[in-house]
């Protein structure tokens, strides 16, 4: 029987992480396999079942939190299984990347500690796959319409696993050589291991998914041929053009974007390379950058033993509680720790500078990269502050300033007749149509750079209006509409 105080009686107790000088040692993903079991059916147990669940309203997927708590707690694995999956198609890719808003809204977190509600969801999704509750759902038959999607990311996954659920013959092009978008090439495997995707797509492909990969459609496969082809179409191509840093010396040699650099780490871990053309090993390295891209860089090159590692933050140090701007049940910024931090070491803020701004990259003798010139960022306009300049030694340079728009698709963007909206996302209506009849936007290519969480919702909600296209009605569910956002006051 679960202990109904326990909310009251037991602490939080996180997921334990292996030893960070174990984890720098090898590229699997930092948690200690099976740690979670033994703690996580307590853990649940600490869910208040509120009456209003707030989690459940602050996960864009609608994640009914409350009844998988409970059900854990009650050691009734298969039901927790079915409520998780209802919602959620790629729960291991959740309970492993997401930020989780839902933690931040737990009832519990205004004046305690949040449920682990993230640890629970992959806990259970972890033996769900264990124990086949998680097996293939093929279509009982077949409507005999075809869907193509395009790109493969997390939102074309959950799209296509979604319609060919429904019965749709559904292909997905992608024009990389592997399938999973971001999270096969973005994210290195210490957080996520690629086998976990392999094992996804396969479920899709015996469920009916058909993958062609090594297709840019709009350059390889016109898209117009492929929407007179198909019966509806879907665009989830990503955000996948980077923002630049026009600073003098950006050209020099040894700058890079940090996606190109993740992308050949990742492909080493594929087995494509022994060694990583653009390795950080024996270099000082420059991470420009706050986010989740620049603490992979950071992973990426303790694990590959960079001579030394620093990393520039345009914003001011974020507070360590709640700023009062930023009530419950909001995400707030706060400062956080990321495992690639933990591992960078014990200084105050590892290998952070806080509000530092990059004034410009300098060569050296033999024209490579030798320095980076950076200043304080004043509060407001971030522009340098005078008299603040300084250089540090680098060899190697790594821009992760973010996303804008879906990048080298002018192509598939004219033969679909699509249009981008002011913030240079592909534009669609409340039902994520856009352009051509029967074409619609879903993901990062629509709502700009975002999370997993977000594509997978945005994923299954265009599956339902394709559906509803195609049939004149649904049941399949749609969690969110291109126009929703995060809780904000
Ligand atoms: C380094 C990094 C770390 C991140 N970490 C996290 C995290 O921890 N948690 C989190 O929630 N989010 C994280 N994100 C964000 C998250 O990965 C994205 O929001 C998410 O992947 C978007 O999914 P998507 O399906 O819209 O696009 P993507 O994942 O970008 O997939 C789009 C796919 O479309 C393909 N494509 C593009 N054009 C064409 C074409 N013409 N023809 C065929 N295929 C095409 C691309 O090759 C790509 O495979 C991270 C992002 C990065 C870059
Ligand atoms: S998907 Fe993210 S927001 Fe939703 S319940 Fe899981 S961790 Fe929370």
């Amino acid at each position: 029987m679960a202990d109904r105080m326990a909310f009251f009686t037991t602490p939080r107790c996180p997921r334990e992480r292996r030893d960070p000088q174990e984890r720098l040692g090898d590229h699997r993903e930092v948690y200690r396999e099976g740690a979670l079991l033994p703690v996580v059916a307590d853990q649940a147990a600490r869910c208040m079942d509120c009456g209003l669940p707030f989690c459940h309203h602050a996960c864009p997927l609608g994640n009914l939190v409350p009844d998988w708590n409970t059900l854990v707690a009650h050691d009734d694995w298969r039901a927790a299984a079915a409520r998780l999956l209802a919602t959620n198609n790629f729960p291991e890719f959740t309970g492993r990347l997401c930020p989780a808003p839902c933690e931040s809204a737990c009832v519990l977190a205004i004046d305690a500690e949040a449920v682990t509600i993230k640890n629970v969801e992959l806990a259970i999704a972890d033996r769900a796959w264990e124990s086949g509750y998680d097996a293939p759902q093929p279509p009982e038959r077949l409507t005999g319409l075809r869907v193509a999607v395009v790109g493969s990311g997390p939102a074309g996954l959950a799209a296509a696993q979604q319609l060919t659920r429904a019965g749709h013959t559904t292909t997905v092009y992608e024009r990389a050589d592997r399938i999973g978008g971001l999270l096969r090439y973005g994210i290195p495997p210490f957080r996520l291991e690629k086998h976990r995707l392999d094992r996804r797509i396969d479920q899709m492909r015996a469920e009916g998914t058909v993958f062609r990969t090594g297709v840019a459609v709009g350059r390889d496969l016109p898209a117009d041929d492929l929407r007179e082809r198909s019966d509806a179409l879907v665009v989830a191509v990503g955000a996948t053009r980077c923002r630049d840093l026009p600073v003098p010396g950006r050209r020099l040699s040894g700058v890079h974007q940090a996606i190109s650099y993740l992308t050949l780490a990742n492909r080493v871990d594929e087995g494509d390379y022994p060694d990583s053309p653009v390795s950080a090993e024996g270099r000082r390295v420059v991470i420009v950058g706050g986010g989740d891209t620049a603490a992979d860089c950071l992973g990426t090159a303790l694990r590959q033993r960079a001579a030394a590692v620093t990393q520039f933050d345009i914003n001011p140090r974020p507070p360590g509680r709640r700023a009062a701007d930023q009530p419950w049940p909001v995400h707030p910024k706060v400062y956080r720790e990321t495992t690639s931090h933990e591992e960078a070491g014990d200084a105050a803020d590892g290998p952070r500078v806080f509000a530092a701004t990059t004034v410009g990259f300098e060569a050296g003798a033999d024209g490579r990269l030798a320095a980076v010139r950076f200043a304080e960022a004043r509060r407001g306009d971030r522009r340098p502050r005078p008299g603040t300049e300084r250089t540090l030694p680098v060899d190697l340079a790594l821009l992760a300033l973010g996303f804008s728009g879906p990048g080298h698709n002018g192509a598939l963007v004219g033969q679909l007749g699509l249009s981008v909206d002011p913030r240079g996302n592909l534009a669609r209506g409340e039902d994520f149509a856009g352009g051509a009849d029967g074409v619609f936007v879903a993901g990062d290519a629509g709502r700009g750079q975002s999370l997993i969480v977000w594509a997978i919702a945005e994923g299954r909600a265009v599956a339902a209006a394709v559906d509803r296209h195609l049939r004149g009605r649904t049941e399949l569910p749609a969690p969110v509409a291109p126009s929703d956002g995060p809780l904000t006051v």
